[in-house]
This record gives C-alpha cells, structure tokens and sequence, in this order.
C-alpha cells in the first residue's frame, strides 16, 4: 500500500499540487484522471522521488509505502526506486541493448545485477518479466534483437517487462498507452490486470473508458486558476463514474469539459 498524506509540489515558487490525500491498496488499480496540466504526472514523480531530481521543484507532505516514509534519510532513493516502478508515456527502452538486457537493466540499476555465472538464472528472470507483461511469445525466438526493433506497442511491454524484473511493490504508470494502438492498449490492459493482485498499480489515463476498465478507484484531480492542483473526488471508480458527488467530476467523466 502506497499512502500520500497531505502532499503538495512546487515549481520554484509556483505551487501546482495541494493537500493530496490519496491510499493506493495492495490488489487495486487505482486511476488518477482529470484535465491536462492538473499535476497527474508531477503527482507520480513525486510517488517515486523523481521529482526531486527536477531542478527547483520542491514538495511538502509524506509518502509512505507499507508505512515506510520514502523520503525518510533511512530510506536510499535507490531502494524506494526499486519498491515503486514506473512506465512512462513514451516508452523508452535502451534501443540498441538487446531485449534481454533491456529486461535486466532495472536491476543493474537496483544495484542487483546478475554476475557472471548466473545465465540461466536470469534467463529465467528474462522469461518470467516478458510473460507477466504479455510479450514472450512474441519475442521469445529473438531476444538478442535491439529493444528498438520492436513496434511501439512491443517496446511499452518491454518497458513493463523491465520494471516488473526488480520485484517492485507498486508500479506507476503514466498514460502507457497513449501512444497505442487498440491490440496493444488490450494487452497492456490484460497485464495489468494479471499483476495487479501482486503489485499496486497506479495508472494516469484520459480514456475515461480505460479507466472504467482497469480500475477499482479513481482520484479526480483538477487545478483551478488560482488554485493548485488537488483531488476534488476519489471513491470507488463505479462511484465515480456512476454516482459522482461533485457536478465537476460529472463533467469531467461525462466529457463536458
Ligand atoms: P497532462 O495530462 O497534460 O500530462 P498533468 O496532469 O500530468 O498534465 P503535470 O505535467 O503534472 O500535469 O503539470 C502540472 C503543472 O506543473 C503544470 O502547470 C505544468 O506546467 C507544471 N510543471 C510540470 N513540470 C514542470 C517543470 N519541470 N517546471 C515547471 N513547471 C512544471
Ligand atoms: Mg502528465
């Protein structure tokens, strides 16, 4: 479970998220939705100290996994960063390193590379990251092939596939299939669902029908002009789309805005 308490971001001096209060449960997709520019992104960053590697963003609140401050000075950035996974929008896998490697780079970057000797053990690692992801039987007979020989969609799965190597709690993912065609957005769909009673998966979307199928909760963020970016409702995504409280999040999820 991923919890954020009271958290707020800043731009320099411009602040753009405000008393967020959002819990992201073990065994539940929760989506984050609301208009462009409202502090979604910048929201995930924070969840997995990205954000303070942005040159002048600052932040108040906390973040806790499993009740674990991220940003405690007991806590090395390196190891949230392996606990809490993310996708991004364009996916970005190393082009030349092969598709092996590529499934392996997380966790050299984790600090827990396989050695020499270990082939087969990470063969199967390889093997069981691309499955969860929906994409070894694609790339199963060519996985010496550059990660930027596969199409758009086969990359997204990659991606994924390389995040899921490190073991990590929660996965984030920031509108993974904006760039997708229908096939692939149903497979990275399907992946979720095939993880999510492992991992906590937070996705960022403005398919209002994605949402409705992948997720369990929903948090509706919006930033208004003189206001930073904030959740204006959260509830159970039936709740949401179905019942909203507040007539912005009617609009919202009914397109009117
Ligand atoms: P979208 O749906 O378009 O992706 P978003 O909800 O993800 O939007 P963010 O990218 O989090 O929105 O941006 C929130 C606010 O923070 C915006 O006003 C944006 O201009 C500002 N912002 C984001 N990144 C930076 C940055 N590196 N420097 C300054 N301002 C930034
Ligand atoms: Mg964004």
């Amino acid at each position: 479970t991923l919890s954020a308490r009271n958290v707020g971001a800043w731009f320099g001096d411009h602040q753009v998220l405000e008393g967020v209060d959002l819990e992201m449960k073990a065994g539940q997709v929760t989506a984050l939705i609301g208009p462009s520019g409202c502090g979604k992104s910048t929201f995930l960053r924070i969840l997995n100290r990205m954000h303070e590697l942005v040159p002048g963003a600052s932040l108040s609140g906390e973040v806790l996994i499993d009740g674990d401050d991220i940003y405690a000075p007991t806590m090395p950035p390196i190891e949230s960063r392996r606990r809490i996974g993310m996708v991004f929008q364009k996916a970005n896998p190393f082009p030349t390193m092969s598709i092996h490697d590529n499934v392996l780079s997380g966790l050299k970057l984790a600090g827990k590379g396989f050695g020499k000797g270990r082939a087969a053990e990470a063969g199967d690692l390889v093997e069981h990251s691309l499955r969860s992801a929906g994409l070894w039987d694609e790339v199963r007979n060519r996985l010496g092939a550059p990660g930027g020989s596969l199409s758009g969609g086969q990359q997204q799965r990659l991606c994924i596939a390389r995040a899921l190597a490190v073991s990590p709690d929660v996965l984030l993912m920031d509108e993974p299939c904006s760039a997708l065609d229908p096939t692939s957005t149903r497979r990275v769909e399907e992946t979720i669902a095939a993880i999510a009673h492992e991992v906590t998966v937070v996705i960022v979307t403005h398919n209002m029908q994605q949402a409705q199928r992948v997720s369990d909760r929903c948090a509706f963020f919006l930033a208004a002009e003189n206001q930073p970016g904030h959740i204006v409702e959260q509830g159970s995504t039936a709740d949401i789309f179905e019942n909203p409280r507040d007539e912005r999040t009617s609009d919202y999820v009914n397109g009117r805005f």
